[in-house]
């Protein structure tokens, strides 16, 4: 059993070893891997046995353990947590010269604070289709040195002190070398697929900040580290999940990662698309069900769909409801928002609460301002996608969507904890009755 220091540090590895979407598919499915989980192919018959498996699609994973008693109508308990976190992505003609400076041409992915992103030491990563004898296949590749640079205008050229607009299309790109490097961005993404430049046919790459992820603090009792949103629960409940499987709890523990959450979630394998629901009803299936037990199966199921959530600021405790402060190693938070940014209900809630009680953590209750417009997660459209009843959860933190991000160091743990639980409650009739 692993304490907050050891959760800590845990999370921090994890971060680190998952700088895209498709890192943290490859790395859970090798902690997957390594418990005796085996992946399965979604274009493949999979086996009619019950068991321990997952499924990758892209950016997205789906791992569940269905070697548990109960028969065909067994529900399932599901964490769901997405893979990406805004950042700054290659363009597809990328070389630019300007100025006596090589450029790679970049662009934000969903909601990044851009300033975050100037004056730091940036590596490459992601996904490179390339040519082979048959068609096509996928490279995961990864740049771990600081090959990109996106500099600041300097203060004395600006006519604004307080900061400069920074206009997306004009103020990212990133600098590559000085003068021309004699290669193209094309030509150093093959040399690292080991293909040649003309077999590289699309790619998904995109930048991070090469500064290790780390505790700090004069206690160290705080996490310094990017992509937190939404890796801190990718992490988590890969824990939970591992830590859940093979128990008798009457439910099958299922874990959804899904990519595309920061742009909307409608993609082929984000959160609306038909990766969980396809998946659900080929377990249930495996275990002998027809459409009447897998609905069934629905109807009795619940989902915590985790996402990182707003401790109450110190410099700025007027952006927050006044009456729900959201303390850094103060537990997990449960989010509610009545015009359903958040999917929780009272059932929901109840769900949530119980899984804190069993996992003796405190439970903070989250709820934005109501003069301030809130930010959604995939917690609604995978309710909405399933039906089935959701509550949306996470674990406080400062700097959502910059570059880097804080959190409490004691929170992985309780986070955890909170997490085990309701993926293996232990009366798990006390919070699945629908009414
Ligand atoms: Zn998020």
């Amino acid at each position: 059993m692993s304490g907050p220091v050891e959760h800590a540090d845990d999370l921090c590895a994890f971060i680190d070893a998952c700088p895209s979407p498709f890192h943290v598919c490859a790395h859970v499915g090798r902690l997957l891997d390594a418990a005796g989980f085996t992946r399965l192919s979604e274009t493949d018959t999979w086996p009619r046995e019950p068991g321990r498996h997952y499924v990758v699609r892209g950016g997205s994973l789906v791992a569940w353990a269905s070697d548990t008693e109960g028969g065909p109508a067994t529900p399932f308990r599901i964490i769901g947590a997405h893979t990406d976190s805004p950042n700054l992505r290659v363009k597809q003609h990328p070389d630019l010269t300007r100025a006596g400076w090589q450029l790679v041409a970049l662009e934000p992915y969903g909601g990044a604070w851009l300033n975050s992103w100037l004056d730091r030491d940036l590596g490459l990563s992601g996904r490179v289709s390339v040519r082979t004898r048959d068609g096509a296949d996928d490279r995961l590749i990864r740049i771990d040195e600081p090959v990109l640079r996106v500099p600041q205008l300097a203060i004395h050229l600006s006519a604004d002190r307080n900061g400069v607009e920074l206009d997306p299309q004009q103020h990212l790109n990133g600098i590559w070398a000085v003068g021309a490097s004699g290669s193209s961005f094309r030509d150093v993404v093959a040399g690292l697929a080991d293909v040649a430049a003309a077999a590289v046919l699309g790619w998904e790459l995109m930048t991070h900040d090469l500064t290790g992820s780390r505790r700090v603090g004069a206690a160290k009792d705080m996490i310094s580290a990017p992509r937190l949103d939404n890796q801190g629960t990718c992490y988590a409940g890969a824990c939970a999940l591992l830590d859940a499987a093979g128990g008798s709890s009457g439910s099958i523990p299922v874990l959804a990662l899904f990519d595309h959450e920061e742009v909307g979630s409608l993609s082929a394998r984000g959160a609306a698309s038909d990766l969980l629901v396809s998946v659900l009803e080929r377990v249930s299936l495996g275990r002998g069900a027809d459409r009447q037990d897998y609905l069934r199966a629905l109807a009795g199921s619940l989902c915590a769909s985790g996402d990182m959530a707003h401790a109450t600021h110190p410099n700025y405790p007027d952006r927050h409801e006044p009456a729900h402060h959201i303390a850094a190693n103060g537990g997990p938070v449960l989010k509610v928002h009545q015009n359903l940014r958040y999917a929780t209900d009272a059932a929901g809630a109840a769900a949530f609460a119980l899984a804190c009680e069993q996992a003796d953590v405190p439970l903070q209750r989250y709820m934005h301002r109501a003069d301030l417009p809130c930010g959604s997660t995939i917690g609604p459209i995978t309710a909405g996608r399933t039906g089935v009843t959701t509550v949306d959860v996470g674990a406080p933190q400062l700097a959502m969507h910059s570059a880097r991000e804080l959190m409490g160091a004691a929170d992985p743990a309780m986070y955890v904890a909170a997490l085990t639980a309701f993926l293996a409650p232990d009366s798990p009739a006390a919070a699945t009755a629908r009414t």
